[in-house]
């Protein structure tokens, strides 16, 4: 019987083994931690966004782009949902984000782990694997106090985000080893980090807003959502879906900043259309200082401070501000500019980008193409996906993968 090891007991190493073990295979799993799926447990607030129903191939990024249709494609995701169903996990799905009916982590991970002591599948706990070694047809898996051999080996050791979760980057090194091209690894969603006095003085707001991210004065990409603004800079998912691009190009030394706009509902306003609508506004709202003018529009704490910044006396009157002044207001509620300094660090980070080279990785199987009875699951590849249930929608389908082709 093909003896199949699978390093790392999280989403994808979970996935993998259920599948490698109905294949057929004697399937190990070697988990540093006490426990399984640490941090699946942690997904979605606690809830686990396992899927999302809106899927295009703009919600994943991979520095070999042309690649991700093979890997996300209708035939593959109907098997994450077909999985889970057979399992007994029933979803809530909220404007297409699928969430346990529970609305608890807890169950995505029971009913994988119930699945894999029904199929009495090994599990060796506290257990680090330091090193991995090809000795002729086997492979030789090292950890600080014993030794394995295997047929095959699956590596599902994630990435380096939350390394208090177990995931300490050990997959790259170990690709490394085997030759592989390892794609610059940095965090993505996350938060973004600056550098102005005025952070402490914003910190705890949240606003409705849309961020527009420019790279040397290119708009690329725009999220609309929650943002919250935080001591250290901007926060909310529709930040974190942007940080990962951010993060390369910091990387890269390019220039980047971020536009936020705070009237979003306002679609496609210019400055000279909105400051119009204030003018009406103010028709509309007589003796309204120009603090309360924005009450029941912005943030009161978040207009008292656009104020401040410019330098606008808040309890002036609308009317009796210059044509310059009004301009400039609206400019900073429409097209506020942020200058990201850097991003949260791998522990802040809910993903890592980049990872194992995709092509060198068969993307039908996830074997490697460069040492055969190897492969790769989850966050370790250089795939990565937006907020919404695209990393673990990633993490299952290359387990799926590796487990059904392990025993080929
Ligand atoms: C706070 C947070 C919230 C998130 N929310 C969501 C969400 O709602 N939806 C979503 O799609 N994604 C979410 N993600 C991302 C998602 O959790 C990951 O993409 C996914 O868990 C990756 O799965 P994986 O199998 O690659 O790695 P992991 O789940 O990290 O598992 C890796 C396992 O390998 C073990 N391991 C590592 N090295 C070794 C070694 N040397 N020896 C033995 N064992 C080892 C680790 O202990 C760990 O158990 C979130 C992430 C975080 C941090």
């Amino acid at each position: 019987m093909m003896k199949v090891f699978i390093i790392g007991g999280g989403a994808s190493g979970l996935v993998a083994a259920i599948t490698a073990k109905r294949s057929g295979a004697d399937v190990t799993i070697l988990e540093r931690n006490d426990k399984l799926g640490r941090k699946l447990l942690l997904t979605g607030n606690g809830r686990c966004n396992y899927y999302n129903s809106y899927q295009d191939l703009s919600c994943y990024h991979s520095s070999s782009s042309e690649l991700i249709p093979n890997f996300i494609n209708r035939n593959n995701l109907d098997m994450v949902l077909s999985f889970f169903d057979k399992l007994g996990l029933y979803p809530t799905i909220k404007d297409g984000y699928y969430y346990p009916v529970t609305n608890q982590a807890n169950s995505v991970l029971a009913v994988l782990l119930n699945e894999i002591e029904h199929l009495n599948i090994n599990v060796v706990y506290n257990c680090y694997v330091t090193n991995i070694k090809k000795n002729k047809d086997t492979f030789v898996i090292y950890t600080e106090d014993n030794k394995y051999i295997a047929d095959k080996v699956i590596i599902a050791t994630g990435s380096k985000s939350y390394s208090k979760t177990g995931s300490d980057g050990f997959g790259y090194s170990v690709a490394k080893d085997f030759k592989h091209t390892i794609i610059p690894v940095l965090p993505s969603l996350t938060f973004l980090k600056g550098n102005e006095n005025y952070y402490k003085d914003w910190n705890g707001i949240r606003s409705n807003a849309s961020v527009s991210l420019f790279e040397n004065d290119q708009k690329i990409k725009e999220e609309v959502g929650e943002i919250q603004l935080t001591s250290e800079g901007i926060s909310g998912i529709c930040v974190y879906n942007l940080s990962g691009i951010i993060a390369k190009a910091l990387n890269n030394n390019s220039n980047v900043h971020v536009r936020i706009n705070f009237v979003p509902f306002y679609e496609a306003c210019s400055i000279k259309d909105f400051v119009d609508l204030l003018d009406n506004r103010n028709k509309q709202l007589k003796g309204r200082n120009v603090s309360q003018l924005f009450d029941g529009l912005l943030n009161y704490k978040l207009i008292n401070l656009l104020l401040k910044l410019c330098k606008i006396d808040n309890k002036i009157h609308w009317e009796d501000l210059s044509n310059e002044q009004k301009c400039n207001l609206a400019d900073r509620i429409i097209n506020f500019k942020f200058i990201p300094t850097g991003v949260g660090d791998y522990d802040k980070a809910q993903v890592c980008s980049g990872g194992v080279a995709l092509s060198e990785i068969n993307l039908n199987t996830m074997e490697s193409l460069l040492m055969p009875g190897l492969f790769f699951t989850g966050e370790v590849i250089d795939l990565d996906g937006d907020c919404g249930g695209y990393n673990l929608t990633i993490a299952w389908i290359s387990g799926l993968m590796a487990g059904g082709h392990v025993n080929d």
